[in-house]
């Protein structure tokens, strides 16, 4: 991992802020320039939140087994991808490898980096595709210098925008191939029956493993993501993010939403029961060419003319993504598992829908 770090992080001595300092106990904080007033009526709300997020990263350890020692917090997982980049990637000189369909926001977060993105692109299965991705790394380490290598991977499982996750026999297999960092991408991990990748942390020390609280437990707008790595790793991405980077509205919410985990649970099997639904009844509807299996909680669809069903739904009020232009992905559209409600809606509309229209 040290060689793989940029050396302007590695040296970095981070910033020290008020309660990093401090332990104890105390009644009077004149330690870090806040206000005592409140004017909101909540009474914490001039104090900075914990930088470490010790409470919230003990309820993930208490909930979901997630040992507090290989835990930071982010601001969304969104952060962690762009921090993991940021960490390892000199601009202008390293790079990332991709293998599309995949999040967009990986280029994103390399572009904004400067980061080179390179690809081995999924196969038309949206499978991993191993002996394609063993050829593009044992070139990549021919090709290698100090100007430049393969820092990061990314695998995300199950995949955005296919919906498939990957065998965790498969990941281990792409971490045993790859002498860089893999970062697994487990935003949907809580809707698939596949294992967690996080279980190859102990023989993998290179392995970083993204969830965050936006999917299954409904707290989008909290920005709750959590990187699950090395205790070296970890002190890494501590050390390098933004003191203050997650609101103690958001913790607090996130530890509410942990002590509700019964009830998470059983939202997940609603979304579930109704991803099995769905994919029976989008599969029945005229303008559905195929539903690919999904274990996450969206459906991609290949109807006829895409855009053309994106934009009739749009005009009905229903918003999709469309997602042809992605590799693999023609005339694909990407659709959430909604409320029951908001599922039959969707199907009434499209069970309406004439293909003439697409002219
Ligand atoms: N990873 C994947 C695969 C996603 O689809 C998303 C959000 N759509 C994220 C990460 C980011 O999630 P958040 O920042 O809300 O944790």
């Amino acid at each position: 991992m040290r060689e793989l770090l940029r050396e302007n992080i590695a040296n970095l001595t981070p910033y020290s802020c008020a309660r990093n300092d401090f332990t104890g106990e105390a009644e009077v904080f004149l330690d870090a320039n806040e206000n005592w007033q409140d004017f909101v009526g909540k009474p914490d709300a001039n104090r900075y939140p914990d930088p470490l997020a010790t409470q919230l990263r003990k309820a993930l350890q208490d909930v979901l087994g997630l040992a507090m020692s290989k835990t930071v917090i982010g601001n969304g997982s969104d952060e962690l991808i762009d921090n993991l980049m940021r960490c390892f990637c000199r601009p202008g000189k390293d790079s990332v490898l991709l293998l599309p369909p995949t999040y967009g926001a990986y280029r994103v977060f390399a572009d904004i980096n400067d980061v080179t993105v390179h690809t081995v692109p999924l196969t038309p299965s949206f499978a991993i595709d191993i002996p394609g991705l063993t050829k593009f790394l044992e070139q990549e380490k021919l090709n290698r210098n100090e100007n430049g290598r393969v820092k990061l991977l990314f695998i995300c499982s199950p995949n955005n925008p296919t919906g498939n996750a990957f065998d965790r026999s498969v990941i281990e297999q792409v971490c045993s191939l790859f002498d860089g960092i893999t970062v697994v991408d487990e935003a949907y991990y809580d809707f698939s029956n596949k294992e967690s990748a996080v279980s190859l942390l102990e023989n993998y020390p290179n392995l970083v493993v993204l969830r965050t609280l936006s999917k299954c437990w409904a707290l989008a707008s909290a920005r709750v993501g959590i990187a699950i790595a090395s205790e070296e790793i970890i002190a890494v991405l501590r050390s390098m993010k933004y003191p203050y980077n997650v609101g103690s509205p958001s913790q607090d919410l996130a530890l509410h939403a942990l002590s509700q985990a019964h009830q998470v649970q059983k939202g997940l099997a609603l979304i579930k029961a109704e991803r099995e639904r769905m994919e029976r009844a989008l599969s029945q509807l005229d303008c559905v060419r195929t539903v690919f299996p999904s274990d996450a909680n969206f459906f991609l669809v290949r109807v006829g003319n895409a855009l053309a069903v994106y934009r009739y739904l749009l005009d009905r009020g229903i918003i999709v993504r469309n997602r042809s232009k992605e590799l693999h992905c023609e005339n694909c559209l990407r659709i959430t598992i909604g409320s029951r409600e908001e599922n039959d809606r969707l199907l009434a509309e499209l069970s309406s829908y004439k293909e003439e229209q697409d002219a």
